[in-house]
């Protein structure tokens, strides 16, 4: 029997999407092992419309820590409210989405608790009526299951693992509970968006947009075009909403001193020893597909890319769709359309 907490933090607007596809795991979890009960715990400066948009799932108590303090992120405030909430619903599992919020607390809340903590879990089921998780190690080329007989047991989730809760909303009636709050060293005073050059990253979008070292190289005219590509590049990601990845060779350019993209960094870096994000659909441009680089796209099912080259990496099978045309001249076509 466990006693299970989906944990989200509230902040402007309805709960993200990893919130809701944590909740449906602590959900399809609850039901699989026989006598659990289901909390649901929310940390905002107001919790009750979030609640109220999941108060038809099933939770048997929702808990709320409102105010300022939890307003904005800050370590020592969601710390206290996230062990206020694990202590009064007495969780034996702690489910959370993963975000950088929830990663900064994660750790300490199961040592406050005396529990223990997995994080970038991707899995989840029960065997022998006990619950156990999967973990990548080694760049995602071993997949674990682990089971604990610690408890509380603190779960970082993944995005991309359940699909999102979807059910009534309603009335839900949310227990507050106080919190002893610490004196605090931090405090929030502002934020800055990041320009759109800064936010290349974006998890949640639909497409990855792969960009590769060709955008740096002599084209026909034997001249290489970085003012143009970066121009191709910015404003598809702008008008289309994008996540940029990139192949190792173009972010590698910049220690080599070549020409660079000035927006690219290490963290696009799609592959073997980059990430495997997981879009639904990618278009790669300019990249030769070479198996490093494609492991990186084991979760992206719909596939394309435009190369110069017809018996490139992605005509092997790699891509659904490869156009042998010109990149430089597709993604000007392609920002005229989206324009
Ligand atoms: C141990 C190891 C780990 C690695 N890990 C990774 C990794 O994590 N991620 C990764 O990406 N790579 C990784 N690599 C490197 C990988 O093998 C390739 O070298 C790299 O992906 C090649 O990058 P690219 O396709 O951008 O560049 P290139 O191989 O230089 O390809 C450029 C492509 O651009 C095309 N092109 C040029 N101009 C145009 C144009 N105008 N229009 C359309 N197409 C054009 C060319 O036809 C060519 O196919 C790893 C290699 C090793 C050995």
């Amino acid at each position: 029997m466990e006693r299970i907490l989906a944990l989200a933090f509230v902040e402007d607007g309805p709960l993200p999407r990893g919130a809701m596809e944590a909740l449906q795991g602590a959900v399809d979890l609850s039901r699989s092992i026989e006598g659990s009960t289901l909390s649901v715990g929310l940390i905002g400066q107001r919790v009750e419309p979030a609640a109220g948009s999941l108060a038809g799932c099933g939770a048997a108590r929702f808990l709320g820590v409102e105010g300022p303090e939890v307003a904005r992120p800050r370590y020592a405030s969601d710390v206290a409210a996230a062990e206020a909430l694990a202590r009064r619903s007495e969780a034996t599992l702690v489910m959370i989405p993963n975000s950088s919020r929830a990663a900064r607390i994660a750790g300490g809340l199961a040592q406050r608790l005396g529990g223990r903590v997995d994080t970038h879990v991707v899995g989840l089921r029960v065997r022998d009526g006990e619950p156990r998780i999967d973990r990548w190690y080694y760049r995602q080329r071993m997949l674990a299951t682990l089971s604990r007989t610690t408890r509380p047991w603190v779960l970082l989730l993944e995005g991309g693992v359940f699909e999102p809760w979807r059910g009534e909303s309603g009335t839900a009636d949310v227990e507050a509970v106080a919190v002893a709050w610490p004196s605090f060293v931090t405090r929030n005073l502002g934020e800055e968006a990041a320009g759109t050059k800064a936010q290349t990253i974006r998890p949640d979008a639909d497409l990855l947009f792969v960009a590769g070292a060709g955008w740096t190289k002599k084209q026909a005219d034997g001249q290489s075009h970085i003012a143009e590509a970066e121009e191709r590049i910015l404003g598809f990601l702008e008008a289309s909403g994008a996540s940029l990845g990139s192949s190792k060779s173009l972010v590698d350019l910049s220690s080599e001193g070549q020409d660079i993209l000035a927006f690219m960094t290490h963290l696009n870096q799609v592959g073997q020893t980059g990430s495997s994000p997981r879009h639904p659909k990618g278009l790669a441009t300019c990249c030769h597909g070479e198996e490093p680089h494609v492991v990186g796209w084991r979760f992206i099912k719909e596939r394309r890319a435009v190369n110069l080259d017809p018996n490139c990496g992605w005509a092997r099978g790699k891509a659904d769709v490869l156009y042998v045309a010109d990149a430089f001249e597709v993604m000007a076509k392609v920002n005229d359309l989206l324009s």
